[in-house]
């Protein structure tokens, strides 16, 4: 009878733990707020689908156009050269594309790839009225699961799209995967701050100004809230750094970018 009921209780145990365990695994980020995994890929899209005709003014306002200055030293410590193929993954409204499809020129080619079709529409007719017609496709796709060859690319880039990905070590396993040896990998993205008083300022910018903004310009507050806690939620530079090892790259390094604000990550494949 004790045996009976020992057996009982370990096996209650063991299915407690084995829930909890799942628990753990199936639950994830969505700013602060913790959801289901399966249930952050349709929140992401319903931010990205709300803030996607005005994403562009609001990115030139919010950063005040630095933006751009972080998206063309990515483009600077890429070595792109002519003829290559890229990959601007969650390339949303294609400012990464656009600079790529410059250096690759006629013989290259640039893969826009994101997972919302709003975002894409929007990249697709604003590359369009850049006369930026030749060297670019346009693929709707989630980056844990790419759907290319195996060693496809010479260049990998993701610019402020890591964070919203669920599952961010199957997205760079996925990286790594369709990129070619010798190829490299470019992870721009919102980090830690290097100063404290930076921290502080930046907090106040984020969480105060930020939404204000959001909700003035794009009738949309939710969705610059999600912008600010998802920024704190992402892994800080040398956590990244790890991940990017820990996926198969090789010399991976980076450069923080005004004072930590942004980092770029580079990685190699060998
Ligand atoms: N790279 C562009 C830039 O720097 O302006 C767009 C960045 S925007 C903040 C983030 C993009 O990531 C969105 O277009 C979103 O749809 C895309 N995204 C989110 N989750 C994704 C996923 N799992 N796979 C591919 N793209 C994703």
């Amino acid at each position: 009878m004790a045996c009976a009921l020992l057996s009982f209780t370990l096996a209650a145990f063991n299915c407690l733990q084995a829930r909890s365990m799942t628990d753990k695994q199936n639950t994830t980020h969505f700013g602060y707020k913790t959801v289901a995994a399966e249930q952050k890929v349709s929140l992401v899209a319903n931010v990205f689908h709300s803030v996607a005709a005005k994403y562009d003014v609001m990115n030139d306002l919010m950063s005040l156009g630095i933006h751009r200055l972080w998206k063309r030293f990515t483009i600077d410590c890429s070595g792109v050269r002519p003829g290559q193929q890229v990959l601007d993954l969650a390339g949303g409204t294609g400012d990464i594309t656009a600079l790529f499809s410059k250096r690759v020129g006629p013989t290259g080619k640039v893969v826009l790839a994101d997972i919302n079709a709003s975002m894409l529409n929007v990249g697709r007719d604003k590359l369009r009225d850049l006369g930026l017609v030749n060297n670019i496709e346009y693929v709707q796709a989630n980056a844990e699961a790419l759907p290319f060859a195996d060693n496809s690319f010479d260049i990998i880039s993701i610019g402020f799209g890591l964070r919203n990905v669920t599952d961010k070590d199957a997205a760079l396993r996925s990286m790594f995967r369709v990129l070619k040896p010798g190829g490299r990998l470019l992870v721009l993205e919102f980090s830690k701050p290097e100063q404290e008083w930076l921290s502080k300022v930046y907090d106040l910018y984020s969480f105060k100004l930020l939404p204000a903004m959001g909700q003035l310009v794009a009738n949309d507050k939710e969705s610059y809230q999600y912008l600010a806690e998802s920024i704190r939620m992402h892994p800080d530079q040398e956590t990244l750094k790890a991940m990017m090892q820990d996926a198969g790259f090789a010399e991976v390094s980076y450069h923080n970018l005004t004072g930590g604000i942004v980092a770029l990550h580079r990685g190699y494949k060998f």
